[in-house]
């Protein structure tokens, strides 16, 4: 069994990557008081429009030993998602390009499964729980703190490696590791993602205003979208990549190759008739197990209707 520290962190990034993942990074599991105080200002001020949840479990989001007693790492996993191939008609209405794939959690989660595995194979059992974009767990703030990248003025982890288009995981764990350190914020004098939004829902650096958030609206909002937004939804019907496909660190990323990341089939090649012909049995078929189930066949439709 090892136990160094050091020499455990090694070997947990070597497995990682070994396993598929395009990187790995692991903090120290202390309370997040930075994150903190600015998650508490922008509750307070309601950036974050209906997110109902986002107010839930507060002190867990901050404390991971409020998820595993005794924590004492936090393991943090990045995959690149950027996808082979994009919706092939252009005019059809624009699906954000996570969403392209079958759920990515369980995907995730079962290779972070094998990773626990390994680890309790050659550290010793370990008590940990395992995360992927999941409601109690900063998981930019965690990955940033292993360097895995920086939080960007868009409010996305950007990995010099692979930009922002990631999905992120995390494993808290009560195994002592040796944590990385954290890398400078490298957007330097760049507001592309600023400039480029098309609501104004960035209001400053890193402060995004969910209720003009055309990603918001899309996904997340159950009631009717605002006339505020009306005109301004971009043909986007679920999801939006504006502030990450203006992003000179996107520029130059290789596409996925996790495994089991495939497009949804049928998806990238659906025209705007078809979109506009889409019914619910249709969209069962296709998109059960999808991303575009959490707006379901109602929300998808009263988008296609707003979308310009
Ligand atoms: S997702 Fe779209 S609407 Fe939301 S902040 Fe980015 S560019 Fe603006
Ligand atoms: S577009 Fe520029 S400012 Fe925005 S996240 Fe990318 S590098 Fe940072």
């Amino acid at each position: 069994m090892e136990t160094d520290p050091k020499r455990c962190s090694i070997l947990i990034r070597e497995e990682a990557l070994r396993l598929g993942f395009d990187d790995c990074g692991i903090s120290a599991a202390g309370k997040l008081d930075r994150e903190e105080t600015f998650l508490n200002r922008w509750l307070e001020e309601g950036r974050h429009a209906c997110m109902g949840y986002m107010e839930r479990n507060r002190i867990k989001r901050t404390d991971p030993g409020k998820l595993v007693a005794g924590a004492r790492s936090v393991i943090s996993v990045l995959v690149n998602y950027y996808p082979p191939r994009f919706q092939e008609d252009p005019s059809a209405p624009v699906v954000s390009k996570y969403a392209y794939y079958p759920d990515y959690h369980g995907i995730i989660k079962s290779r972070l499964h094998l990773l626990l595995d390994y680890i309790d194979q050659h550290m010793g059992p370990v008590k940990a729980r395992i995360f992927v974009d999941s409601a109690p767990v900063l998981e930019r703030a965690w990955a940033a703190r292993s360097g895995l990248g920086w939080i960007g003025k868009n409010t996305l982890l950007i990995s010099r490696k692979c930009g922002s288009f990631v999905f992120l995981g995390e494993i808290i764990c009560d195994l002592e590791l040796a944590p990385g350190k954290e890398i400078p914020d490298y957007c330097g004098q760049c507001t592309r993602c600023i400039d480029a939004c098309p609501t104004g829902a960035l209001l400053a650096p890193r402060l995004l205003d969910a209720s003009r958030c055309i990603s918001y609206h899309t996904i997340e909002n159950r009631g009717e979208i605002p006339e505020s937004m009306h005109g301004k939804m971009q043909n986007r019907i679920f999801g939006c990549d504006i502030c990450q496909d203006v992003c000179p660190w996107n520029r130059k990323v290789r596409p996925t190759s996790f495994p089991g990341l495939e497009p949804v089939p049928g998806l990238l090649e659906m025209t705007t008739d078809d979109w506009e012909a889409l019914d619910e049995t249709t969209f069962s078929n296709r998109f059960t197990g999808t991303s575009l189930e959490r707006t379901g066949y109602r929300g998808i439709k009263r988008n296609l209707k707003l979308r310009k």
